[in-house]
């Protein structure tokens, strides 16, 4: 077996990694990289192989930076199955239409605002028509190729691979999984969670591996317990609220939402926090809302408590789900307090460039940061505190208050992936390390040779290893 290593190499964002049989190319994920516009276009758009050469897509999870690029593989002919838990298949079905979705109207921005430039200054400066890196057609045509597979059932994924996957507790539908292959058994964590998140499992022990491709995220980080989280989120809720303010929270439709849902909903039961009104505005948040209640399965007993005592985890007086824009935009004449979970998670597009632009000059309100900031996101320079951020290609001034929710992360810390990677450690010959950034990657190899005695490797994009 050959491995080689395309994507969330040395960065956090578009995993993608490619095995080899000898006669078969088979990728582990296919995920959008996400970055400066330019060079996200050029990395999403060229695939570093002819997509009709690849047997089948072994997805982790439905993520877009592990499944977003999908769309441009089946556009670039790829015609195979991509085997993935029935959850991430019906999650997939919400998120790859609604990131097409996007595409189609960045790339019409651009182009009309190109026009518009156009005709004021006269001259064309030689862009051409920005074409999107793929269409909702494209993204559709993925969705009838998505396989749905058990966790723990063993699959042929094609000739000379068998592909079984195991609970990784990152977000709903989420997994690690093992290939097998000439008796070499490989290993990829997907992306690891935390043991006690809100709603969904926790990560199971995995089998004894030869090989391990293992995400690190935050390979140099240890959370906050858990425990505290839903104390931090009432305090930044009263506090907000005593100033009048409003708490805009940027989060992944999928998996953060229903998250912070399912906590202000405990909270505002608890006495917590005042009654206030709560909106979550985002139509793929709403879509994959109605998913999680479709896949009760995978919920932790937390959240199947709520179903017991007949009452829904994801619904409560005060809480409205938004799906009009016309909505969305009266939002912005309403007085604080209030809360509004919008997406996209890293501020890179969707209603929560609205929600950011009109409030964050105002002090009184708060930006709740729930999820990591790539580099050279607009979340990112939230959280670095610049003083000026740009929204919509406008310089506006960040006075609101900024908190981050680690403890929320769906991705374990060093001490967490250590003791996830423990089971395997005896048998292991060898640790990747992907999905981080170097100082985050340095920090957790040096502590997987330091206690597990193993070599480490960080690979760079391109970078191919055998493995025997
Ligand atoms: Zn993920």
């Amino acid at each position: 077996m050959q491995i080689t290593f395309w994507g969330a190499a040395r960065t956090v964002t578009g995993s993608m990694h490619e095995v080899d049989t000898g006669d078969k190319r088979y990728l582990m994920d296919c995920g959008l990289y996400q970055g400066r516009r330019q060079q996200s276009f050029e990395l999403n758009s060229t695939l570093p192989f002819a997509a009709g050469s690849v047997e089948a897509v072994l997805l982790s999870h439905a993520h877009i930076d592990h499944s977003g690029n999908l769309p441009t593989l089946v556009r670039r002919g790829f015609r195979g199955p991509i085997y993935a838990t029935p959850a991430t298949v019906d999650l997939c079905h919400a998120m790859l239409l609604d990131s097409a979705y996007l595409q189609e109207k960045d790339a019409s921005f651009l182009n009309k605002r190109h026009e518009r430039r156009k005709s004021l200054l006269g001259k064309n400066n030689n862009n051409h028509p920005v074409t999107p890196l793929y269409t909702i057609a494209d993204a559709e045509n993925v969705l009838s190729l998505l396989q749905p597979v058990e966790l723990h059932t063993p699959v042929e994924a094609g000739p000379g691979l068998r592909y079984q996957s195991y609970e990784a507790g990152h977000m709903l539908g989420s997994t690690a999984m093992v290939v097998e292959s000439d008796g070499v058994r490989l290993a990829f964590s997907g992306d690891v969670g935390r043991p006690g998140l809100p709603i969904i499992n926790d990560p199971e022990p995995m089998p004894k591996v030869d090989y391990l491709i293992m995400e690190s995220t935050y390979g140099n980080r240890l959370h906050k317990p858990i425990e505290e989280v839903r104390d931090k989120l009432a305090a930044v809720v009263n506090r907000t609220a005593g100033r009048g303010g409003k708490v805009i929270a940027p989060s992944f439709a999928v998996g953060r939402t229903q998250q912070v849902v399912l906590m202000l909903h405990e909270l505002m039961e608890a006495g917590q926090i005042p009654q206030i009104p709560i909106f979550v505005d985002s139509p793929l948040a709403v879509n994959a809302t109605e998913i999680f209640r479709k896949h009760p399965g995978a919920f932790d007993a937390e959240a199947r408590g709520f179903l017991e005592r007949g009452e829904d985890p994801f619904g409560f007086n005060h809480l409205r789900y938004i799906r009009e824009v016309s909505e969305s935009k009266a939002l912005n004449d309403l007085h604080g307090p209030y809360v509004v979970i919008s997406a996209s998670g890293m501020c890179e597009a969707g209603r929560i460039l609205h929600h950011l632009k009109n409030n964050i000059e105002d002090p009184r309100n708060t930006v709740l940061i729930t999820g990591f900031q790539a580099e050279n996101t607009l979340g990112r320079k939230i959280v670095d505190r610049w003083r000026e951020v740009p929204i919509f290609g406008e310089p506006v001034r960040l006075r609101a208050e900024v908190v981050k929710l680690n403890e929320l992360s769906g991705h374990a810390d060093q001490r967490e992936l250590l003791l996830w990677l423990k089971p395997m450690a005896d048998s292991l010959k060898k640790v990747f390390l992907v999905h981080g950034e170097p100082s985050q990657q340095a920090a957790l190899a040096k502590a997987i040779r330091e206690q597990y005695d193993l070599p480490v490797e960080i690979p760079s994009r391109g970078q191919s290893f055998s493995l025997e």
